[in-house]
């Protein structure tokens, strides 16, 4: 796997695609700046073996050029985070790019403005791959939050560095955490699926049964379980044509030996509010009017009592609906145990979407052993799929 270390930037200028799609709010301030650090060490390699870099990232779903998804709102937030002065064009392609990368001195930092502005980008164009390719004599890629997608910046770019391309330090970490969990892992390995809905996690549990020793199920998906074999799920969230899809679950995690572990009660509500009247009930007793919106207590203590016993764990998916407090508790409980676990020696790796919000908002963020920072790009690999940002650079 070809990594930053297999190079000296000394006088070279690196391009390397970030993801510095950021949140921003109303007055254009970066809401959470995870993915600046995440970008950091790449790019101090890259100045401390004496070369310069230019970075290039999208921000958000612009419609041509608009300027209120403009990298230069997060200029200032970039500089302060990496320490060290950058510079900004305000375009990625063209003369005046050209210009600005042609007096970048070793040592110096240079943005480009959002990729995005151009369609050619999400196009995987491959003319306008090869004009940015020009901007540098080593490619870079540390995006991980996109490297699911075959665009013009974080794939097709590569072919244009034969032996002059690399992933950076970010998006090594995350290939190698998620290698650790599927394939070189330590055994009992738990994998914990919750949050919504059964259709969207099904690729994930297909290529995991052969991987893991147990999966517990939480989140919404429990109820289409809980239905399929028969339960009284009341009012809570069910994907009816999904029921037979998860008996064919069940039937196969048997065969392959692999133990799924579902809810037994829950937190009920006879509204979709944190003000609502709740109830803990058995999953398979759910009264007509009532919903199950969080894990009860007899299932916390028995997926702690799984997960305290695993090696290795992979989280992805609340337990409930975390946003709420009233149904946050089944969330903290496994996010505690597996804090335990992880403090015992077990490797944890924390990924897509939701349950990384969660591990923030409760403050699980080091106490686990890896906080993915991708979303659709971490669950596509779950899924066994090689992502064309990653086999870009794979290639020669
Ligand atoms: P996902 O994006 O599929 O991981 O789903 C995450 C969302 O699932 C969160 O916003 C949770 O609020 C929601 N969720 C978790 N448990 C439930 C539940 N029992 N009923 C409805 N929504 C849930």
């Amino acid at each position: 796997m070809p990594t930053l270390n297999d190079f000296n930037f000394e006088n070279k200028k690196a391009l390397i695609r970030v993801d510095f799609n950021v949140p921003l709010n109303n007055e254009f301030m970066v809401t959470d700046a995870t993915r600046i650090h995440a970008a950091k060490s790449t790019i101090i390699k890259v100045l401390e073996d004496g070369g310069s870099a230019i970075l290039m990232s999208h921000l958000g779903r612009p419609k041509g050029k608009e300027d209120q998804f403009s990298l230069r709102h997060i200029v200032e937030k970039v500089i302060e985070i990496l320490g060290v002065q950058v510079k900004f064009v305000d375009d990625c392609v063209g003369e005046k790019v050209a210009k600005a990368v042609s007096e970048l001195e070793p040592g110096e930092i240079l943005l480009l403005e959002n990729l995005r502005f151009y369609e050619e980008e999400k196009a995987g164009d491959k003319n306008f791959a090869e004009q940015l390719s020009n901007f540098g004599d080593i490619y870079v890629n540390d995006a991980f939050g996109t490297a699911h997608r075959a665009h013009a910046s974080t794939a097709i770019i590569a072919e244009f560095f034969p032996n002059k391309k690399c992933f950076g330090n970010l998006l090594a970490r995350e290939i190698e955490s998620i290698h650790k969990v599927l394939n070189d892992n330590e055994k009992p390995v738990t994998a914990i699926l919750g949050g919504a809905k059964v259709s969207s996690k099904i690729g994930v549990i297909e290529n995991i049964l052969d991987k893991v020793d147990h999966i517990i199920i939480g989140g919404g998906m429990t109820f289409t379980f809980i239905k399929a074999l028969g339960g009284s799920i009341g009012s809570s969230l069910v994907e009816e044509d999904k029921q037979e899809l998860a008996l064919s679950i069940l039937k196969k995690a048997k065969a392959k030996n692999v133990e799924i572990h579902l809810p037994v009660d829950a937190i009920i509500t006879d509204s979709f509010s944190n003000d609502a009247n709740t109830k803990e009930v058995d999953t398979t007793q759910i009264p007509d009017g009532w919903m199950g919106l969080d894990a009860g207590s007899k299932t916390a203590e028995k997926f702690a009592a799984v997960i305290a016993k695993s090696k290795t764990i992979l989280w992805n998916g609340p337990l409930g609906v975390f946003e709420m407090e009233n149904f946050s508790k089944g969330t903290i409980a496994l996010g505690n145990a597996i804090a335990e676990a992880t403090a015992n020696g077990a490797f944890s790796l924390v990924g897509g979407g939701d349950s990384v919000a969660a591990v923030k908002q409760f403050g699980f963020e080091g106490k686990v052993s890896y906080v993915s920072t991708g979303g659709g790009a971490m669950l596509e690999m779950l899924e066994g799929k090689t992502l064309p940002g990653i086999i870009a650079i794979l290639n020669e």
